[in-house]
C-alpha cells in the first residue's frame, strides 16, 4: 500500500479510515484523504449509514444458486423472473458484469463464473462455477450460450475452454462481435457498444 505522509500530525482514527479507503480499487491516497475528510463533516447518521451498508452487502448477500449472482433472494429477481428467456444463457466473469449488460435491451439470463482461468495466479477450473454451467446445459431448456468473457488473454482462454467443455451439447454457443474495447472490462463498455455487441453475435465452436 502506498505510504501516506499524514504521520503522527493526524489522529490515529483518521489515519485508519484513510489506509482503509485507500485499499477500494481505484482509491489513491489522495482519494481517500478526501473522502475520509468528506466523511468528517457528514452528520453520524450518515456515516452511519454507510458503514451499515457495507456491513450489509457481506452479510446479507448471497449467491443466488442458479446462477450466482449476488443476490438476497435465491433463486434471484432475473432467474425467478417469468418474462426473461431462460433459454438463454450470458456467462459473465463477476456479477458486476451483469450491471453492464443490464443496460442492453438483453432479456435472457446469466451465469457468473466469478473469475476466469489463470494458470499464473494458480486459478483453475474447479475454482470457478463452471461445473454449474455444464450442470445447467446439461439438465436441458437451453437452446444458447453466450460467453461474454472480457477480451484480454485470460477471458479468451476461458472462452475457448468453454466452449470446448460446451461443444458436445446440443446448444447453439456464441460470443459477442468485436467492438467491445480491446482487453477492457465489460464494466467500461458503454451501452450502445454492448448492445451492437450482443445484437451481432456470433457462433463460436
Ligand atoms: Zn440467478
Amino acid at each position: 500500500m502506498n505510504h501516506m505522509n499524514v504521520g503522527n500530525v493526524t489522529a490515529e482514527p483518521i489515519q485508519r479510515l484513510i489506509e482503509e479507503l485507500n485499499k477500494l480499487p481505484g482509491v489513491g491516497p489522495k482519494t481517500a484523504q478526501r473522502l475520509c475528510y468528506f466523511i468528517l463533516r457528514q452528520p453520524i447518521e450518515e456515516a452511519r449509514k454507510l458503514a451499515e451498508a457495507i456491513i450489509e452487502v457481506k452479510e446479507r448477500l448471497i449467491q443466488c444458486s442458479r446462477c450466482f449472482n449476488v443476490t438476497d433472494h435465491d433463486p434471484c429477481p432475473i432467474c425467478a423472473n417469468p418474462n426473461r428467456d431462460q433459454s438463454l444463457i450470458c456467462v459473465v466473469e463477476q456479477a458486476l458484469d451483469i450491471l453492464a449488460l443490464e443496460r442492453t435491451h438483453y432479456r435472457g439470463v446469466y451465469h457468473v463464473l466469478h473469475g476466469r482461468l489463470s494458470p499464473m495466479e494458480g486459478i483453475g477450473p474447479e475454482d470457478l462455477r463452471i461445473g454449474e454451467l455444464i450442470a445447467r446445459v446439461r439438465a436441458g431448456g437451453i437452446a444458447e450460450v453466450i460467453v461474454a468473457m472480457n477480451l484480454d488473454l485470460e477471458g479468451e482462454a476461458t472462452a475457448t475452454y468453454l466452449g470446448k467443455l460446451l461443444g458436445p451439447f446440443a446448444v447453439k454457443i456464441t460470443r459477442p462481435a468485436r467492438g467491445l474495447p480491446a482487453g477492457g472490462d465489460l464494466e467500461y463498455a458503454d451501452d450502445l457498444t454492448l448492445t451492437r455487441a450482443l445484437e451481432g453475435r456470433r457462433d463460436f465452436r
